[in-house]
């Protein structure tokens, strides 16, 4: 089946006791059991597993082009849980600009527990081979990068992995516009909270895999570690992928007609938009003062929801970088274009910077 049809049926069985044509919201901790280790269904207990976030895992896999998802309570846990399938002493290279969050758990904490953290520019292949050339097990990719929106060639990184895993961070492109595993990387990760569950309601993340020996790894750190999503969580990121196709087109339009109007607009520099999705960052000398004027897109942390947001990395979420390989400039404001009228949208950046606003 194609992409459009499994968004809206992986996972979805009708339910075998009612017919209610949506997995219910299994809000339980545990199960009865018929008899000393006679399991019903095979579910015993909640952390252990669960029929709501099972459909929701059975979604994320085929959707990513992957046999096996696995959900977990954010996409740092999700982070943490690739990264606990692997012994300290690991030698990690990372992307120079992760994610402020990224950046903190891999230096903050992990560092810490003896794992070996490298950064540099997966942008440029030849800083890659020579990089990989000192000894690599875990490629960590980010791409497009948050916030600076720099794009990783995916194809060129598995051509020279060696023995390395990769694992792709595609919370910014999802699915529709880049499925990492088909391209040959070992395990993709989500923060769902943004586009995959797309409407602001959930925090959650996800791992997907295509190998059975990485997936009772990462089913086993998920189990034992317990940062498990709760079941109306998974209702509601499985809801929402259900029209990521659809949200995402209108994402990428919204965010095609901002960048086309920023391009042009005075008091405007270095605008990056990869060409999909919804995310746009550009600088401006007075950041802070179009931050405090947007009605339309609020200003708020977070991407990828229907609704328009705003910020300015530096000051907001990537505090934990500054000083760092990963610093962002403090006048870069960072967009997530929504769903709305694109020149609604248009019109509010332009009143936000005292510009006539476009017919
Ligand atoms: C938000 C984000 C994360 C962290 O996800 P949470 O759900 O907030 O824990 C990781 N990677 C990227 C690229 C993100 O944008």
């Amino acid at each position: 089946m194609n992409f459009e049809t499994r968004a809206i049926h992986a996972g979805q069985e009708p339910d075998a006791l009612t017919g209610a044509v949506n997995v219910p919201i299994y809000q339980t901790s545990t199960y009865v059991q018929d008899g000393v280790g006679q399991m019903r269904a095979g579910y015993d207990y909640a952390r252990t597993s669960n029929p709501t976030r099972s459909a929701l895992q059975e979604c994320l896999a085929s959707l990513e082009g992957g046999r096996y998802g696995v959900a977990f309570a954010s996409g740092m846990a999700s982070i943490q849980g690739v990264l606990a399938t692997f012994e300290p002493g690991t030698r990690v290279l990372a992307m120079n600009d992760v994610y402020g969050g990224t950046y903190r758990l891999f230096e903050k904490v992990l560092r810490a527990q003896g794992y070996r953290f490298a950064y540099a520019d997966l942008t440029d292949l030849d800083t890659v081979e020579r990089e990989l050339a000192r000894g690599i097990d875990l490629i960590w990719v980010e791409t497009p990068t948050n916030p600076s929106l720099n794009v990783v060639d995916i194809e060129g990184i598995i051509a020279r992995k060696g023995g390395a895993f990769v694992a792709v961070d595609n919370t910014f492109a999802t699915p529709i516009y880049q499925r990492p595993l088909e391209l040959g990387a070992d395990a993709v990760v989500h923060s769902t909270t943004k586009y995959m569950g797309g409407h602001s309601d959930a925090v959650g993340g996800a791992v997907i895999v295509r190998d059975p020996r990485a997936h009772e790894g990462m089913k086993f750190v998920q189990n034992s570690v317990g940062a498990v999503p709760g079941p109306f969580d998974c209702f509601l990121v499985h809801r929402g992928m259900r029209t990521l196709h659809l949200r995402m087109a209108a994402h990428t339009e919204a965010a095609r007609a901002v960048t086309d109007w920023l391009r042009e607009a005075p008091g405007v520099s270095d605008v990056r938009w990869p060409g999909f999705a919804g995310m746009v960052c550009f600088r401006h000398d007075d950041a802070t003062g179009i931050a405090s004027r947007t009605s339309v897109f609020s200003l708020a942390e977070s991407l990828g929801g229907v609704e328009s947001l705003l910020e300015v990395p530096q000051a907001m979420t990537h505090q934990s970088v500054e000083d760092s390989d990963a610093a962002v400039p403090a006048d870069l404001v960072r967009l997530s274009c929504g769903i709305e009228d694109p020149a609604d949208l248009v019109a509010d950046l332009a009143q936000a910077m005292g510009l006539p606003v476009p017919a």
